[in-house]
C-alpha cells in the first residue's frame, strides 16, 4: 500500500532492469504503474505493482488515457527495441513529464535520448560492471557512490595504518582532502564523528571528496 509522502512513478518495459526497479519502488511504498505490450509480463507484475497494464508505450493515446501525463517520475526501461524506447520518450517528454530516466542499449541510443531531452540516461551493466570491477580490484573498497565524473563518496575499510589514530592525528582533509562523514564500527554507524573519535582496525570509513584524493587516501593513508 501507497504510505503518505509516497511518489507515482511509471514503469514503462519490465525485462530484469524495469521489473526491479518495478519492484523496488513499490515495496518502498511509492505508486507504481507497470506497463509493458506483453501480456504475461503484465500479469507477473500485478502483485508488485499499483496497476500493471498491456499497452503500447509507443501508443499516445494509450498512454494519455492511462493519465501518464500526470506522473513525476517515468521509467523507460525498453532495452532491445530501441525504436520503440526512442518513440516513447519522445511522446512522455511531449507530455512535459519532468523526469523521464531512460536505459540506453549503446552509445548511439544515448545520442538520440540527450538530443531529444530524455533527463536521466541509464546504463545498468555498464555501470555495474564499472563498479564491481573497481570493488574487486580494491581491498580496502567496500562500496562506492559516483555524485559527478570527479567526486565520491567511498566506504573504505580500516587498514592496521590507522588503528587507534583520532581524526585529529589522522588529519585526512589537510593531509589528502577528503572529508570523513561517518565511521562504522561493529555493525553501528557514527554520522557526525567528533576530531577526538578514535578509529580502530576494520572499522569502515566513509569519505566524500574528489576522486584522486580520495585514491590518495585509499592507497597512502590506510
Ligand atoms: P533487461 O535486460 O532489462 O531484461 P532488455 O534490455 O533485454 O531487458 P527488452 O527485453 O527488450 O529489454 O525489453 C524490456 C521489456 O520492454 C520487455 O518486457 C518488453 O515486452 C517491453 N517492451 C518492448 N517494447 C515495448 C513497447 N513498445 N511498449 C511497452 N513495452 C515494451
Amino acid at each position: 500500500m501507497a504510505k503518505r509522502n509516497s511518489k507515482q512513478f511509471a514503469v514503462i518495459g519490465l525485462g530484469r532492469f524495469g521489473g526491479s526497479v518495478c519492484k523496488e519502488l513499490y515495496r518502498l511504498g511509492h505508486e507504481v504503474l507497470a506497463l509493458d505490450i506483453d501480456n504475461e509480463k503484465v500479469s507477473e507484475y500485478v502483485p508488485f505493482s499499483t496497476h500493471a497494464v498491456q499497452a503500447d508505450s509507443i501508443d499516445e493515446r494509450a498512454l494519455k488515457s492511462l493519465g501518464i501525463g500526470n506522473f513525476e517520475h517515468v521509467v523507460v526501461a525498453i532495452g532491445d527495441n530501441i525504436q520503440a524506447s526512442i518513440l516513447t520518450t519522445l511522446v512522455l517528454k511531449d507530455m512535459d513529464i519532468q523526469n523521464v530516466c531512460v536505459k540506453a542499449q549503446n552509445l548511439y541510443h544515448q545520442k538520440v535520448l540527450e538530443k531529444i531531452g530524455a533527463d536521466q540516461i541509464v546504463h545498468p551493466e555498464y555501470d555495474m560492471g564499472i563498479r564491481i570491477a573497481q570493488n574487486m580490484a580494491s581491498e580496502k573498497i567496500i562500496d562506492h557512490i559516483d555524485l559527478s565524473d570527479e567526486y565520491s563518496i567511498v566506504e573504505l575499510l580500516a587498514t592496521s595504518k590507522v588503528h587507534n589514530k583520532t581524526l585529529i592525528e589522522l588529519d585526512v582533509r589537510a593531509t589528502f582532502g577528503v572529508t570523513i562523514l561517518a565511521i562504522k564500527p561493529d555493525g553501528n554507524i557514527n554520522v557526525s564523528p567528533m576530531p577526538d573519535d578514535v578509529v580502530k582496525k576494520g572499522d569502515i570509513i566513509i569519505v566524500i571528496g574528489h576522486k584522486n584524493d580520495v585514491k590518495r587516501f585509499e592507497d597512502e593513508g590506510l
